[in-house]
């Protein structure tokens, strides 16, 4: 299913609503990154998208408009557009400090219009500041991969010793931030994904191999990133007792049957969904001190699905990022 035709990429008098309404802004977009969640996105993988859709959810761009009622920003600030849109403020999740959990949220690039177009509309009030150490396009990764990968971190606690399953753009960024809190990095790739393994050695990993392989030493806990079921059972054997298995990606294939062995010894499952605000604001601030190092690739928006396809069959490392001219 092609949900979008990037060679007619969104232009300002096309927009189904001239300008930004009250609290939005309209920001024209410098770079979008390419995330697996994308994919999953245009394949139909996910249930109820906005159709027709921009896909996109990883955006730096400049206010060019801001709507009545704006206070945060104004035309030419520089800001980054996350997945979470909007939430309801509203809700037992709102009101507990799970915005990312709210029941009315709606989402960049999947219920709302994302970023792989000229210009889209935001709310404010989900849009962060960026530092300005980094250009446009070593941001975007950040939006989407650094911010949901840190959830994920977070949720590991204070495991020492941290298996990460994918080695993909989430990866290569918590990696970095793990390596900066001291933390030992062992990377599970693909089987035989030589160049993967090298790129998870050269950013500080103390170990890198194939993800059915067994891991050299227990590990206190393990993030998956790769949309693959069959890994639970494989870092469920690969955790100690009290270790925590975080599935940090939005969508996983079916996760095969296991012996209650491997769950014994109060191991832990659980999945990462969507990010706070407060997430955000945490990462932004954090990575300049690691200092986080994007490793990206550039490509024209009109090479969206081009990008989509290199990410579907593993043909990337690192993040791409669509640059908006
Ligand atoms: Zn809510
Ligand atoms: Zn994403």
């Amino acid at each position: 299913m092609v949900l979008f035709e990037p060679h007619r990429p969104l232009r300002l008098t096309e927009l189904p609503t001239p300008g930004p309404g009250t609290g939005q802004v309209l920001v024209r977009v410098a770079a979008c990154a390419v995330c697996r969640t994308d994919l999953h996105v245009v394949d139909g993988e996910l249930p109820n998208p906005k159709l027709p859709l921009v896909p996109g959810h990883e955006i730096v761009g400049r206010i060019a408009e801001a709507g009545a009622g704006v206070e945060r920003f104004k035309p030419g600030d520089r800001v980054g557009i996350p997945w979470l849109g909007w939430t309801c403020g509203e809700c037992n999740f709102c009101r507990s400090q799970r915005e990312n959990l709210c029941d009315g949220a709606r989402f960049t690039g999947y219920t709302l219009d994302g970023g792989y177009a000229e210009y889209t509309l935001a709310d404010e009030r989900f849009c962060f500041s960026i530092p300005d150490r980094y250009s446009d396009a070593e941001t975007a990764p950040l939006l989407c991969a650094g911010l949901i990968g840190y959830r994920s971190l977070v949720k590991a606690g204070n495991a020492q010793r941290l298996g990460i399953y994918g080695f993909g753009a989430a990866a290569h960024i918590v990696a970095q931030v793990a390596r900066f809190q001291g933390r030992q990095v062992f990377a599970f790739t693909r089987p035989g994904d030589t160049a993967a393994q090298k790129f998870a050695l050269s950013l500080g990993a103390a170990w890198a191999g194939d993800s059915n392989a067994p891991s050299p030493s227990p590990l206190d806990a393990a993030i998956i990133f790769a949309p693959a079921g069959e890994l639970v059972p494989q870092a469920l054997r690969a955790v100690g007792k009290g270790g925590t298995v975080v599935c940090g990606g939005i969508h996983m294939s079916d996760i095969p049957s296991f012996p209650y062995s491997i769950l014994w010894g109060e191991r832990t499952v659980c999945s990462v969904a969507n990010l706070t605000r407060r997430d955000g604001e945490e990462f932004l601030a954090l990575a300049p001190r690691v200092p986080v190092r994007t490793e990206i690739q550039k490509l024209p928006l009109s090479a969206a699905n081009e990008a989509l396809q290199k990410l579907r069959t593993g043909k990337l490392q690192g993040a791409a990022v669509l640059m908006v001219d």
